[in-house]
C-alpha cells in the first residue's frame, strides 16, 4: 500500500505522464506525442484521460494525493494560469490548472519545466543531500530554478532563475527576449547550431560543413560528435560554450554561494566538451568559486556518496544531473506531496 501522485511533463514533442509512489517509485510512466498543431483542448484532453486512468489503476492499493505538471512558460502562481510560452503559442492567459482541476475533480498544481527539473534532482537526483540549490539546464535555450531551504524561490513575479538571458557578452547576439549576449545564445542546443553554421559561412570549418551537407538533422549532438573525434572548430565552438556558461556560473556562485549547482538538459550529454572550459572560467571569475572549490570538480565520482564526503566539507558542488529526462516527472509528481 504506498500513497501515490501523479506527475506530467509537458514539452514541445512529448506528453509525459508518471504515476510515482511517496517513496520516489515510478509505478508506471506513459509517453504521448504532442499534436500541438491540434490545439491546446485537444492536448489537455489527453492528458486528462492518462491522469485518469492511471489514478483509477493505482487507487486500488494507495491513496492519490493529486497532480503536478510541469509546462514550458512563465507561470503566474496565484491563479495558475500560463503568462507566455514560446513553445506553447494559445495558451497564455488561459486557466490551465483551474480546467485541469475542474475535469479531474482532484488537486493540481503547475509550475515551470526548470523549477520541475530541480525539485526531481532535489527529491532523488543529484541534489538529495543539498538543502540550497540550482539547476541550470541545457536545451533549446537555457532553464534555470534555485531551491532554498528545501523550497523553489520564485521571486516577486514567479520569474526567479532566468539563467538564460543573464548577460554573458555586452555587445553578443541579439536574444528573443530583447537583450544582446544572453547566455543561452551561447550555451544552448541552438547556440551550438549556431556557431557551426557562422563558422561554416566563414569558409573557415570544412570538417562542420561536410557534416552539415550530410546530415539532414546536423544538429548540436552532431556537432559534438565531431569535436569528440577532434575537429578543431567543433572543439572551438564547445570551447566557447564552456566559456559563456563559466561566466554565468561564476555571477550565481558569486550572488549565491549555494551548496550545489546541478548542470542538466539534454545538452549536458557534450559535458566532457565544455566542462574544463566552464571550470576554468569560473575558476578565474569567481572570488567565492576560488575560495570554495573541490580540489577535483572534473572527478568521475558520481551520485549521492560523492557529494556527501564533498557536501559535509562546505564545497560548492557543480555536478551534472543524474535523473535526465525524468527529472522533471519526478520532480512534478512530487510538488502534490509536500
Ligand atoms: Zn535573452
Amino acid at each position: 500500500m504506498s500513497d501515490f501522485s501523479i506527475g506530467v511533463d509537458l514539452g514541445g514533442t512529448n506528453l509525459r505522464i508518471a504515476a510515482v509512489s511517496t517513496e520516489g517509485q515510478l509505478l508506471e510512466k506513459i509517453t504521448l506525442g504532442v499534436k500541438l498543431a491540434l490545439g491546446r483542448d485537444h492536448v489537455i484532453g489527453e492528458m486528462c484521460d492518462a491522469i485518469q486512468r492511471l489514478s483509477d489503476q493505482y487507487r486500488v492499493s494507495g491513496r492519490f494525493i493529486g497532480a503536478g505538471i510541469g509546462v514550458p512558460g512563465i507561470i503566474d502562481m496565484e491563479t495558475g494560469m500560463m503568462r507566455k510560452s514560446a513553445n506553447l503559442p494559445g495558451w497564455s492567459d488561459y486557466p490551465v490548472r483551474d480546467e485541469i482541476e475542474r475535469r479531474l475533480g482532484t488537486r493540481v498544481f503547475l509550475d515551470n519545466d526548470a523549477n520541475v527539473a530541480a525539485l526531481g534532482e532535489k527529491w532523488l537526483g543529484a541534489a538529495r543531500d543539498a538543502d540550497n540549490m540550482a539547476m541550470i539546464t541545457l536545451g533549446t535555450g537555457i532553464g534555470g530554478a534555485i531551491i532554498l531551504n528545501g523550497k523553489i524561490f520564485y521571486g516577486m513575479s514567479g520569474m526567479a532563475g532566468e539563467f538564460g538571458h543573464v548577460t554573458v557578452e555586452p555587445d553578443g547576439v541579439p536574444c528573443g527576449c530583447g537583450n544582446h549576449g544572453c547566455a543561452e545564445r551561447y550555451a544552448s542546443a541552438t547556440a551550438v547550431v549556431r556557431m557551426a553554421r557562422e563558422a561554416i559561412a566563414s569558409g573557415a570549418a570544412p570538417g562542420l560543413a561536410k557534416a552539415a551537407g550530410s546530415d539532414s538533422e546536423f544538429s548540436a549532438e552532431s556537432i559534438y560528435k565531431l569535436a569528440i573525434q577532434g575537429d578543431a572548430e567543433a572543439r572551438r565552438i564547445f570551447t566557447r560554450f564552456g566559456q559563456a556558461l563559466g561566466i554565468l556560473l561564476a555571477d550565481l556562485v558569486n550572488i549565491l554561494d549555494l551548496d550545489m549547482f546541478v548542470i542538466g538538459g539534454g545538452v549536458v550529454s557534450a559535458w566532457d566538451s565544455f566542462a574544463p572550459k566552464m571550470f576554468a572560467e569560473l575558476r578565474e571569475r569567481s572570488l567565492v568559486y576560488a575560495a570554495s572549490a573541490p580540489e577535483d570538480p572534473l572527478s568521475k565520482k558520481e551520485g549521492a556518496s560523492a557529494q556527501i564526503s564533498a557536501y559535509t566539507r562546505k564545497k560548492t558542488i557543480i555536478t551534472r544531473a543524474l535523473l535526465g529526462s525524468d527529472a522533471g516527472l519526478y520532480g512534478a509528481a512530487r510538488i502534490p506531496m509536500s
